[in-house]
């Protein structure tokens, strides 16, 4: 059986995304949001007007809905439980969230089944934090944090102090830095036949802990390239996922693979999908959550980049001058939120797809579009 009336917790670019996808499925979407002018408000099907964790809102949203998905994790798991023993049906399910939500959670989770994390323990004192992690050392909160928002590298005790006098910090993740070499990410897919599809592997860059580019597929050796694939469809399997999931990994010099974090979700090193392959992760979540069979993962060319358009001041503008400018690029594509600019916040993304050439001068593209959108 396959469903077409799907909910979507969330209401920002992810659900936004998903809604200009859902039409061409013959898929009607509602999404639940609090804000009135959130990205996928305007192109959803219905609304429901409330908060992301207010389960009655999620109750009103099951009653126009065959199946209830996520664009966002900031959920209450325990209230939406209580809603599935009322027979609302979750893609992924509220047994699969529930090991991933909290970070410290998430970490034990993905260790228990014997995928390689960074060492980490919670918080207890300094003296402990020093003795076993030293400087630098990475801080997380366990929850509610997102494009590096709740994650601190701390580089010595004085800075470790500091953040002590800001904010709780019994309550944080410890974590060993990991001086790694690059960073990855995989979008993958599973329905409910059990069958899992997976993109290309992405090499992501993050400054300040944000993300503001990904290039795929990365150049990494095919030993690595698999290994990234075996462990997402490892935790895909193991937690009999319904949807899409992102996991974002570090490469050690020693080519290594370790997850710094499962995203239960689509995510942002998955936008290169929407131009570059002949499935994009937002159709793909819907066609996983619906029941249908999955797309082809296949990248259309030999490669895509994103670059993420961060806000660089407060403004109202929507730059539509820098945007045509970039739009100059060859088979670039232009992802604009519709969101007020506020330092750091993601208001769109450009998407570039890549031949074999032009794969390998994807960093120069990067910087191109970079010094077009920052300069003032
Ligand atoms: P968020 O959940 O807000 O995206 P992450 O935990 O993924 O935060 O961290 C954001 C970025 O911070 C990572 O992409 C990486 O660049 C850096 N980072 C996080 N943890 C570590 C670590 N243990 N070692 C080194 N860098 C890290």
């Amino acid at each position: 059986m396959e469903y077409k009336r799907v909910g979507v917790i969330g209401g920002g670019q992810l659900a936004w995304m998903m809604a200009a996808e859902a039409p061409k499925l013959g898929i009607n979407l509602t999404v639940q949001t609090p804000n009135q002018d959130d990205p996928a408000v305007k192109r959803s099907y219905d609304v429901i007007f409330a908060d992301v964790d207010d389960a009655f809102g999620t109750a009103k949203l099951a009653k126009v809905c065959d199946v209830i998905t996520f664009e966002n994790e900031f959920i209450d798991l325990e209230a939406l439980q209580k809603l599935v023993q009322k027979g609302i049906y979750f893609n992924p399910s509220i047994d699969a969230l529930a090991p991933l939500l909290d970070k410290y959670n998430q970490r034990n989770y993905i260790k228990s089944i014997d995928i390689p994390v960074p060492k980490f323990s919670l918080y207890s004192s300094q003296q402990d934090l020093v003795a076993n992690f030293g400087f630098p050392v990475v801080l997380k909160a366990r929850r509610h944090g997102y494009d590096g928002q709740g994650t601190f590298i701390i580089k010595d005790a004085e800075s470790l102090a500091k953040l002590g006098a800001s904010i709780p910090i019994r309550e944080l993740l410890v974590e060993e830095f990991i001086p790694f070499e690059r960073e990855l990410g995989i979008i993958a897919a599973r329905n409910k036949s059990g069958d899992v599809a997976i993109y290309p592997v992405t090499e992501t860059y993050q400054k300040n802990q944000v993300c503001h580019w990904t290039i795929s597929p990365a150049d990494v050796t095919k030993e690595a390239a698999e290994e990234v694939k075996a462990i997402a469809c490892k935790i895909l399997e193991q937690l009999n996922v319904i949807g899409v999931f992102g996991i974002e990994f570090f490469l050690t010099k020693d080519n290594r693979v370790l997850v710094n974090e499962i995203a239960p979700r689509t995510h942002n090193s998955g936008h290169y999908t929407l131009n570059g392959c002949e499935t994009s992760q937002f159709a793909m979540q819907l066609q996983a959550v619906t029941g249908m069979s999955l797309g082809s993962t296949a990248l259309k060319s030999a490669g895509a980049l994103m670059v993420n358009l961060l806000g660089f001041e407060e403004s109202d503008s929507d730059y539509q001058e820098k945007r045509d400018r970039i739009l100059e690029i060859p088979n670039s594509f232009v992802y604009w939120y519709g969101k007020s600019s506020r330092f750091g916040r993601k208001l769109g993304h450009v998407t570039v797809v890549l031949n074999k050439k032009e794969l390998t001068q994807a960093k120069s593209t990067i910087e191109k579009i970079e010094s077009i959108w920052y300069e003032n």
